[in-house]
């Protein structure tokens, strides 16, 4: 159930192409995550899409969100109620969805946006990435998923993908719906074909 929603359904930038970003709720250690947190939200508001994310003040949501508001940027935050004493919302979203549970706001997360885009994090970020990628598996959803290694930072991660392909538990179509790109440009370029056509269309 989503109790407050800030914006109107008729603001048409609700109906712009959503990219949901999920990354780290803390900063982490090297100041270019920050940075390229930054350049994330600048880019999606600079391409015209929207931001969909968990609502976040703080770490490297925080930053995604902020660069992509004062840029422009419609932006969407969902937050179950209870996290919300432990993840403080960043103020000026155009919208707000508080669910219930994770669960809710993931459900949400996957009906509101296009494609997703995984930025560096921690477990919360890894959790997110497995929901949306099985979901391509199972055939949830069929929208794009994208994992930027930045700074080889899901080096270990695709080294246990490989290992998992080898050994025979994922299949190789499998992995290649899996979009992996090493900096932020070639992936929001990644995902333009997907936008094309979206602007003006789904009610949401
Ligand atoms: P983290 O990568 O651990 O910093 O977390 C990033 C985001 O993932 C935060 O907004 C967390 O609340 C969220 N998160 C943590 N656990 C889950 C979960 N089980 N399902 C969905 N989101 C989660």
């Amino acid at each position: 159930m989503i109790d407050h929603a800030i914006d109107s359904p008729s603001d048409p930038r609700a109906r712009l192409f959503a990219v949901c970003v999920f990354c780290g709720s803390r900063l982490g250690h090297d100041p270019d995550w920050s940075a390229m947190g930054h350049e994330t939200g600048q880019a999606i508001a600079q391409r015209q899409w929207r931001l969909v994310y968990g609502a976040g003040r703080w770490g490297l949501m925080g930053a995604v969100a902020k660069a992509a508001l004062d840029e422009g940027a419609h932006v969407t935050g969902i937050i179950p109620d209870y996290l919300t004493k432990i993840e403080p919302v960043l103020p000026g979203l155009d919208r707000l969805e508080i669910v219930q549970t994770m669960i809710e706001r993931k459900v949400r997360m996957m009906e509101l946006s296009d494609a997703f885009l995984v930025l560096p994090g921690g477990i919360g970020t890894l959790e997110e990435l497995f929901e949306v990628w099985t979901g391509l598996q199972t055939h949830a959803h069929e929208k794009p998923v994208v994992l930027a290694n930045l700074k080889g930072y899901y080096d270990p991660l695709l080294n246990f993908i490989n290992k998992a392909t080898h050994e025979g538990f994922l299949t190789p179509s499998q992995k290649s719906r899996l979009l992996v790109t090493s900096s932020i440009h070639e992936a929001l370029q990644g995902l333009e074909p997907f936008a094309f056509g979206i602007t003006g269309a789904a009610e949401r």
